[in-house]
């Protein structure tokens, strides 16, 4: 038995899952938290937030982003390491990518933020 509280809303249900009958779960207040809590430990997955730095104008700034769909857990911080090797030189625009197919996922990284110069 694992115990892990739903982060899929702010009512943080506290979840038990039973490795040991087909990771059932109890605990849930709705089936997403059922769906979280299997996942969490077959296969958990994040949504990454980052920055990468843009040149704008003569001057480095910094332009928020996050992955386009949840990645692997395990991937989150080599992901985050990607980044440290963009540079953007153009103005972005809302939902624009910034990095494509993050280690073979299909999931991009994409501008959370208009950045024009
Ligand atoms: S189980 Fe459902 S109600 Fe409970 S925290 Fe998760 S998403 Fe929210």
């Amino acid at each position: 038995m694992t115990n892990l509280i739903c982060i899929v809303c702010p009512r943080g249900c506290h979840l038990t899952v039973d490795e040991k009958n087909g990771y059932k779960v109890t605990g849930n207040g709705c089936p997403r938290g059922e769906a979280y809590g299997k996942n969490e430990l077959i296969n958990p997955l994040r949504t990454v937030t980052a920055t990468v730095k843009i040149e704008l104008s003569g001057s480095v700034k910094y332009c928020p982003v996050k992955t386009s769909a949840p990645i692997p857990k395990k991937m989150v911080m080599d992901s985050v390491n990607l980044l440290k090797n963009v540079k953007l030189k153009k103005p972005v625009k809302l939902g624009d990518t910034v990095l494509e197919n993050i280690f073979d996922t299909g999931v991009n990284y994409i501008a959370t933020k208009t950045m024009e110069a």
